[in-house]
């Protein structure tokens, strides 16, 4: 097993603070902040609409926030190349992947890029991993939706990232490859990773989190270990909750 470095040793894996996000008129995030330290699982729930992809695709770097910062292992998130974009992995609802390319030629494309060693075999086991081994040559557009989320999967672990933003990652999955998922999940936090997971999925969120955050309407109504959450209790909390706060 490979566990990873903590990073800087002050420095928390990932820190927002204050971050808003206006779409014109709309505002997607209305302030949040929090900080999560090197190898915690945070699982963060919350309605249709709640702003939980934004949120997402702002720690990532993929969207500027109209206020507020973002740092990962204490490097800003901003525009253009830092070491923080090596550092992450995001699995989004855009796989990223190419249909015209077969699956190993897309993760062939990503080591690339990543200027990963040993390439072919690195590819291999990945495609293994997620069970896409026999399709290796076939062209991701004739894949089915969960195909295409396999080795979605595959690819935003391909660079063995510390911190991993995971966006609705059952979407599509079989019960085989979510079993499969949450075995990879239950590996990335054994490897104490940095994992952020937005899910609908109550049960399967609490199952790996250390964490647990809910959004409403762009803020955090309550973050909180998931050592205080009652499992059997959630659903009906989470619902009056967010029922609450909406
Ligand atoms: P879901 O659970 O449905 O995936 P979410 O919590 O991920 O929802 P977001 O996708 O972040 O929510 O959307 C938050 C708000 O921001 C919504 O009102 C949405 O319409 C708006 N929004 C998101 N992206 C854009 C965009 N590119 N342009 C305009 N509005 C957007």
């Amino acid at each position: 097993m490979t566990t990873v470095d903590a990073g800087s040793a002050t420095a928390p894996a990932v820190e927002a603070r204050q971050v808003e996000k206006r779409y014109g008129p709309v505002p997607a995030l209305r302030g949040v902040s929090f900080s999560l330290a090197a190898g915690e699982f945070l699982t963060l729930f919350g309605p249709n609409g709640a702003g939980k992809t934004t949120l997402l695709r702002i720690l990532c770097g993929a969207v500027r926030p109209t206020r507020g910062s973002v740092h990962v292992e204490g490097e800003p998130v901003a525009d253009g190349e830092g070491g923080w974009r090596r550092r992450i992995g995001l699995l989004s609802h855009q796989t990223f992947l190419y249909p015209g390319l077969s699956a190993a030629e897309n993760l062939e494309f990503y080591a690339k890029l990543y200027d990963l060693p040993d390439r072919r075999a690195l590819v291999e086991r990945a495609l293994e991993g997620v069970g896409l081994a026999e399709r290796r040559g076939d062209l991701v557009r004739t894949f089915s939706r969960g195909m295409q989320q396999r080795l979605a999967v595959a690819r935003t672990l391909l660079h063995d990232p510390a911190v991993v933003f995971l966006d609705e990652p059952y979407t599509g999955l079989d019960p085989h490859a979510a079993a499969m998922l949450n075995r990879t999940l239950a590996r990335l936090r054994d490897e104490r990773r940095t994992v952020v997971l937005v899910t609908h999925n109550l049960s399967q969120g609490l199952e790996m989190a250390d964490r647990v955050a809910v959004q409403v309407r762009g803020r955090w109504i309550s973050d909180e270990p998931r050592g205080s959450v009652d499992a059997a209790a959630f659903e009906r909390v989470y619902t009056d909750r967010v029922a609450a706060a909406v």
